[in-house]
C-alpha cells in the first residue's frame, strides 16, 4: 500500500509500549510528529496544526490508556475527538426565517470556486423541500455568468430573475425582493460577482448589497482544491464582508479536505455543505465526524 494510514503509524510508533497503562510525554512526542504530519498532509493550515497539536498534547500525556484500547487507539480517540470539539459535532444548516417571510441568502466567493453552480444546486434542495427559491443573478460583469444561472434554474425548475449586464447589482438585488414578494418566492438567494483574487471593489459591493437588502444569511463557496488559500479567502471574507456559513466544493478530487478544518478554526463558522461534483444534485451535507476520518484518513 502507497499510504499507511495514521492509525496503522501510531501503531508503528507505539509497538514496543504496548504493556504500558499510561501515556507518557515522550510517548505522546512521538505520536504528535505523526498526527502533525497527517494534518500537513491533509493541507491543514500549519498554524492550526499546531495549536491543535498542543491542545491534544495536553489533554493525552498522562492520560490512562482506557481498557480495551492500545495506546496507539487511546491517542486516535483523542485526536478525534479534539478534531470534533473543533468542527462541531453536528450539521449545521442555513438559517432561513420562520413560515412564508422571505429569507435572503447571498452567496459569496472568488471566481471558479463552484458559486453560480452551488447557488442552483442550494436552490434544488429547497424546492425539493417545498419552499419557493428565486434565483437572482446580480453578477453583472460576466454575461455568461447569467447564462450560466438562467440555464441551472431552468434544470432545477427554480425562476431566475435576472435585469441583464446594465444594471447595478445592488438595485437588481432590491428588485428582486419586490418580484419575490409579488410572486410568492420565500428564498430569494443572490448571485454575486467573484473576482480571481480578493479585491477591495468585490468586498465594497458585496457590503453594498448586504446595506441594501435585508440578508438574512451570507454563504461563502470555497474551492477545497486551492488548499491553503482557501483559508485565507474565507478569513478575509469574514473579516471583510461577515460570513454566516461556508460550503466547500469540489471535495470529490483527490485532496483530503484539510481547508475544512482550518476553515471552522480560523473563521469559526461552521461548514454547511460539500460539493461533491458537477451535477446539480453532487452536494451533501457537511458531517464533522466523516471530515475528521478523511483528513486523518
Ligand atoms: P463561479 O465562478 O464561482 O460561479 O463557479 P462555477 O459555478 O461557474 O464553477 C466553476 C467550475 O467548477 C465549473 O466547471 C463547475 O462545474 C465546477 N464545479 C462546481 N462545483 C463543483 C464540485 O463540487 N465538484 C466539481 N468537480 N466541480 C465543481
Amino acid at each position: 500500500m502507497a499510504f499507511e494510514s495514521l492509525s496503522e503509524k501510531l501503531q508503528n510508533v507505539f509497538k514496543n509500549l504496548r504493556s504500558k497503562g499510561r501515556l507518557t510525554e515522550s510517548d505522546v512526542k512521538a505520536a504528535m510528529k505523526e498526527v502533525k504530519r497527517a494534518l500537513l498532509e491533509a493541507d491543514v493550515n500549519f498554524k492550526v496544526v499546531k495549536t491543535f497539536i498542543k491542545a491534544v498534547q495536553d489533554r493525552a500525556v498522562g492520560q490512562d490508556v482506557l481498557n480495551g484500547l492500545n495506546p496507539g487507539q487511546m491517542v486516535i480517540k483523542i485526536v478525534k475527538e479534539e478534531m470534533e470539539a473543533l468542527m462541531g459535532s453536528t450539521t449545521t444548516e442555513i438559517q432561513l426565517k420562520p413560515g412564508n417571510e422571505i429569507t435572503v441568502i447571498l452567496m459569496a466567493g472568488l471566481q471558479g470556486a463552484g458559486k453560480t453552480t452551488t447557488t442552483a444546486k442550494i436552490a434544488g434542495k429547497y424546492k425539493q423541500k417545498g419552499k419557493r427559491p428565486l434565483l437572482v443573478a446580480c453578477d453583472v460583469y460576466r454575461p455568461a455568468a447569467i447564462k450560466q444561472l438562467q440555464v441551472n434554474g431552468e434544470k432545477q425548475g427554480v425562476p431566475v430573475f435576472s435585469m441583464g449586464d446594465k444594471m447595478n447589482p445592488v438595485d437588481i438585488a432590491k428588485a428582486s425582493i419586490e418580484h419575490a414578494a409579488k410572486n410568492g418566492n420565500n428564498i430569494v438567494i443572490l448571485d454575486t460577482a467573484g473576482r480571481l483574487h480578493i479585491d477591495e471593489d468585490m468586498m465594497t459591493e458585496l457590503i453594498a448589497i448586504k446595506q441594501a437588502v435585508d440578508v438574512h444569511q451570507t454563504i461563502l463557496v470555497v474551492d477545497a482544491m486551492t488548499g491553503q488559500d482557501a483559508v485565507n479567502v474565507a478569513k478575509d471574507f469574514n473579516e471583510k464582508v461577515g460570513v454566516d456559513g461556508v460550503i466547500i466544493t469540489k471535495m470529490d478530487g483527490d485532496t483530503r479536505g484539510g481547508a475544512a478544518l482550518s476553515i471552522r478554526s480560523v473563521t469559526g463558522k461552521p461548514i454547511l455543505y460539500i460539493g461533491m461534483g458537477e451535477k446539480l444534485d453532487d452536494l451533501q451535507q457537511f458531517y464533522p465526524d466523516r471530515m475528521t476520518s478523511r483528513i486523518l484518513g
